[in-house]
């Protein structure tokens, strides 16, 4: 059993040789490479998504700009 320690992202013990120690502001905490990898490629994705939804919506607002510029539209009122 010493050979595993307390995983603080799953809340369970795995064997230290599938772990690393991550060293925060309370101490240092072991943490598994198999979550810090999922995390990594999650962010990866999330950053690929973010900037995919960003070109999204810029192109959105442009229409959205270019239709209240458009001096063919009435206004109501
Ligand atoms: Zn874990």
């Amino acid at each position: 059993m010493s050979d595993t320690a307390y995983c603080y992202h799953c809340g369970k013990h795995h064997p230290k040789t599938e772990m690393r120690q991550i060293h925060t502001k309370g101490g240092s905490r072991w943490r598994c490479i198999k979550s810090i990898m999922a995390t990594r490629r999650g962010v990866a994705e999330r950053d690929a998504f973010g900037k995919q939804v960003t070109a999204i919506n810029s192109s959105e607002q442009r229409a959205r700009m270019k239709a209240a510029l458009n001096p063919e539209r009435k206004t109501a009122a």
